[in-house]
C-alpha cells in the first residue's frame, strides 16, 4: 500500500496582516490586537484546533473606573471560537488573584467559576475559559494551547512521556495527565518548580499527555511559531501513514438507505427527530476496513474535550440492524456510567445513551446530531480522529486517556455548560426534515422559512433557479446549516427523486413533504385550447404531486418513523370558477390523492393533509389571471381579495402556519384545512 505524510506545518503569521490587525483593533490595544490575530491563525487551522477547541490569552495593563492600572489576564471566553474570535471574546480578570488561586490546596468547580467571575473587570463578560487559571500561573506574555493532531498522535502512547522528551527536548515541561481545571493548574504549579530547581531555567513549553500542548512567549509571534516548531517536530516524528486508495465519495443508495434506517431507528428509541450526516471520503472508508477496527475504535477520545461531542467510542455496526446494535451500545452506555460513577463515589444525570459516531465497513462513518451542526462537529472530529489514530497505531499503539478520565470529563458541569450555549431554541419540528417544492416565492418560500423557524431542517426545492439566490440571502446564523437548495422540475420524476435524494445526502432522511408546486392554467374544457390545458395540467398539478408523494412515501417507509406528505390543493377543489376547469379538475383530484394516501399509508404511521387556500397574492395571479378571476366573480382586484367572511386578506404565511400546523399535528391525517378568510361556496363537503 502506498504511504503518505501531510503537508509540514508551516507559520502563516505575516508582518503586514498583524499590523492590519493592530490597525483593525487599535481602540482595545495592540497587545489584544495582536492577540486576537494570532488566535484566529490558530484557529483557523483544524489540525490544530477543531470547533471551540484549544484556548488563547495575553497577559496586559488595564484601568479601572478609579483611574488605577490594574495588570489583567484576557483569555478566552466561553462559547468563541479561536477561528473568529473578537476582542470581546476575551474578557479580563485581575491577574493577581487568579495566581494566588493556583496555590490553593482545593478549590471546587463552582468555587473557581465564581471566582474568574468575580475578578472579571467587566461583570457582563463571558464566562473566561476553565483553562483560566492555568493561563494566569504561567509567566509569560502570551500563551497558547492546542490540541494539535500530530502532538495528540504522540501523547496518545502508552510511553508518552519518552518519547515527549526525545521529541521535544528537555527545555519542554511533560505534564502526566490530570482533569483539567484548577487541578491542572496546581499540578502545573507543582511540576513548574520542580523543574525550575532541577534544571536552573523555565521551560519554554508544556506538553499535557493525553491532551494536547501550551506554548508561550514574549510577543504573539514568538508564541505562535513556538507552537508551530513543535508541532513540526511531532509531525517530523510520526511515520508515513498508509495512503488510502482513491473511491467514490458520492453518496450512493446503499449509504441513503443506511442513514434512513439509523434515522428511524432513532427516532423510534428516542421520539424525536435526529440529522445523519456520511463522512465517506477514501481515509474514512479506509478506517472502517482495519482488521483491529473492534479494538482502536474503542479506545477512547483523541483528547478528553471530544467526549461531549462524540461520545467515549463509535458504534461498529457489523451485520446488525440499527435497531439492535443502538440497543446493545445504550446498554454498554449505561454500564459504563454505572462502572464509573461507583468508582468514582459520584451520582451523576446520566446523558442519552446513544452513539454519535457509526463506522459502516466499506462505507465510512455516519455522524448522528440532534441538528446537523452538532451531526457537522462530529464528522470534523472524528475525520481527525481517523487521522490521530491512523497516524498513532504507525507510531506505536493509540492509547488515549483512559474510561475514568474521560467520565470525569463527559460528566463535568464546566463542559456540558459549553453545549448548553450553543443550543438552539427548540421549535415543534426540531430535528425533523421537510422539503418543499415551488419553493421560490409564494406560499412554498413563506412554508419553507416558517418550517425554519419551527425548527425544521428544510430542503428548499423550485424549477426556477432563482430559487438558490433567494434562499442564499437567507440568514446562515439564524438557521446554521439548517437549510439546502435544489432546483427541482416537479414534472420530471427524476428530478423529484433527486429532490428526496437530497434530503437523505444533507440531512439523513426526510420527515414532511410539502408539494406545493402549480400552475394556474384556464379554459373552456369543450374548446381544443380548454382541452389541452387541463391535459397538460394534470401533468403539473397532479401527475407530479404524485410522483413527488411517491418519492417522498418510499424514504418514510424506509425510515419506518412516520412521517407526513401534505398538499397544496385549492378551493377550486371545492368551488370551482368559471373558465378554470383546467386547475380546478387537477386540484379536485389533489385532494383524492392526499384521501388515498392518508388511508393506503396509515399502517406505516404517515400522514397525508391539505391545505384549500384562495385569493393568495402569488405569482399565479400574474399575467392576467388576477384582472380574469375577479372579472370571473364580478369583482374589482382589490374587492376579490377581501371577498370572504373575515373581509380580510389572506396571505402566504396564513398558508405557511398551517402548513406547519399540520406537519406537527400528530393524530391528524386525511383531513383538508381551509384557509381563505371564510367562503361558504368552498366550506369541504
Ligand atoms: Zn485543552
Amino acid at each position: 500500500m502506498p504511504r503518505y505524510k501531510p503537508l509540514p506545518m508551516k507559520s502563516r503569521y505575516e508582518a503586514a496582516e498583524a499590523e492590519r490587525f493592530c490597525q483593525q483593533y487599535g481602540a482595545y490595544g495592540r497587545d489584544l490586537a495582536m492577540r486576537v490575530y494570532t488566535s484566529r491563525l490558530l484557529g483557523s487551522d483544524p489540525a490544530l484546533v477543531l470547533h471551540g477547541g484549544g484556548n488563547t490569552s495575553v497577559k496586559a495593563t488595564a484601568h479601572d473606573l478609579y483611574g488605577d492600572s490594574v495588570e489583567v489576564l484576557c483569555v478566552k471566553g466561553s462559547g468563541w471560537d479561536l477561528a473568529s474570535i473578537e476582542p470581546a471574546g476575551f474578557p479580563a480578570c485581575r491577574l493577581a488573584p487568579l495566581r494566588r488561586a493556583c496555590q490553593l490546596e482545593r478549590m471546587t468547580d463552582e468555587e473557581m467559576v465564581a471566582e474568574l467571575r468575580r475578578q472579571l473587570m467587566d461583570p457582563a463578560s463571558p464566562n473566561p475559559s476553565v483553562e483560566a487559571l492555568l493561563h494566569a500561573y504561567l509567566p509569560a506574555k502570551f500563551v497558547d494551547h492546542t490540541h494539535a493532531d500530530a502532538v495528540l498522535a504522540v501523547v496518545d502512547q502508552a510511553d508518552a512521556e519518552q518519547r515527549c522528551h526525545s521529541i521535544f527536548g528537555d527545555d519542554v515541561l511533560f505534564v502526566p495527565y490530570v482533569m483539567p481545571g484548577f487541578v491542572l493548574a496546581r499540578r502545573v504549579a507543582q511540576l513548574w518548580d520542580g523543574f525550575k530547581s532541577a534544571r536552573r531555567r523555565e521551560p519554554t513549553a508544556m506538553i499535557l499527555d493525553k491532551h494536547g500542548i501550551f506554548s508561550w512567549g514574549e510577543t504573539a509571534q514568538e508564541s505562535y511559531e513556538r507552537m508551530i516548531a513543535l508541532v513540526t517536530r511531532a509531525e517530523q516524528a510520526l511515520p508515513a501513514a498508509a495512503a488510502p486508495s482513491d473511491g467514490p465519495t458520492e453518496l450512493d443508495d446503499e449509504r441513503r438507505s443506511v442513514a434512513l434506517a439509523f434515522r428511524g431507528a432513532l427516532a423510534r428509541a428516542t421520539e424525536r427527530g435526529w440529522i445523519a450526516h456520511w463522512r465517506s471520503a477514501p481515509k474514512m472508508a479506509h478506517f472502517t476496513r482495519r482488521a483491529d477496527l473492534a479494538k482502536v475504535s474503542q479506545q477512547g477520545c483523541a483528547t478528553p474535550d471530544h467526549v461531549i461531542r462524540t461520545k467515549r467510542s463509535p458504534l461498529i455496526l457489523g451485520d446488525r440492524q440499527p435497531d439492535e446494535a443502538l440497543a446493545s451500545y445504550a446498554k454498554s452506555y449505561d454500564e459504563y456510567v454505572e462502572r464509573c460513577a461507583r468508582e468514582r463515589h459520584v451520582t451523576v444525570k446520566k446523558l442519552d445513551s446513544l452513539p454519535r459516531v457509526v463506522l459502516v465497513r466499506d462505507l465510512g462513518v455516519l455522524c448522528l446530531g440532534k441538528s446537523k451542526s452538532d451531526a457537522m462537529i462530529v464528522g470534523d472530529i472524528y475525520e481527525h480522529t481517523v487521522e490521530i489514530i491512523e497516524a498513532a497505531s504507525a507510531l506505536g499503539e493509540y492509547r488515549p486517556v483512559g474510561e475514568l478520565d474521560l467520565f470525569d470529563v463527559e460528566y463535568w458541569s464546566l463542559e456540558q455548560a459549553k453545549l448548553a450555549l450553543k443550543k438552539q431554541a427548540a421549535g415543534a419540528l426540531e430535528g425533523k426534515v421537510a422539503l418543499v417544492t415551488g419553493a421560490a416565492s409564494g406560499i412554498g418560500l413563506a412554508t419553507s422559512r416558517a418550517l425554519l423557524a419551527a425548527g425544521a431542517h428544510v430542503v428548499v426545492t423550485d424549477r426556477d433557479e432563482r430559487v438558490l439566490d433567494a434562499v442564499s440571502e437567507w440568514p446562515q446564523e439564524k438557521y446554521p446549516d439548517r437549510f439546502v437548495a435544489r432546483v427541482c422540475d416537479v414534472t420530471k420524476e427524476r428530478d423529484c427523486r433527486a429532490a428526496v435524494a437530497a434530503a437523505c445526502d444533507a440531512f439523513g432522511g426526510l420527515d414532511v413533504l410539502v408539494s406545493n408546486a402549480g400552475t394556474a392554467p384556464s379554459g373552456l374544457l369543450h374548446e381544443a385550447s380548454g382541452d389541452t390545458a387541463l391535459r397538460r395540467s394534470l401533468e403539473e398539478n397532479l401527475l407530479s404531486h404524485q410522483q413527488m408523494a411517491r418519492a417522498a412515501a418510499q424514504a418514510m417507509i424506509a425510515q419506518g418513523c412516520g412521517g407526513v406528505l401534505l398538499f397544496n390543493a385549492s378551493k377550486s377543489a371545492f368551488n370551482p370558477g368559471a373558465e378554470f376547469g383546467p386547475y380546478a379538475i387537477p386540484k379536485a383530484a389533489v385532494v383524492a390523492l392526499m384521501r388515498q394516501y392518508a388511508i393506503d399509508l396509515g399502517a406505516h404511521g404517515i400522514r397525508a393533509n391539505a391545505i384549500n387556500a384562495d385569493r393568495v397574492r402569488t405569482k399565479l395571479f400574474d399575467e392576467g389571471v388576477l384582472e380574469a378571476r375577479a372579472r370571473a366573480r364580478g369583482l374589482s382586484p382589490s374587492e376579490y381579495f377581501r371577498a370572504n367572511l373575515l373581509s380580510r386578506e389572506t396571505t402566504a404565511e396564513h398558508v405557511a402556519e398551517a402548513f406547519v400546523f399540520l406537519a406537527s399535528a400528530e393524530a391528524t391525517t386525511g383531513c383538508v384545512i381551509t384557509v381563505d378568510g371564510g367562503n361558504p361556496a368552498a366550506f369541504p363537503r
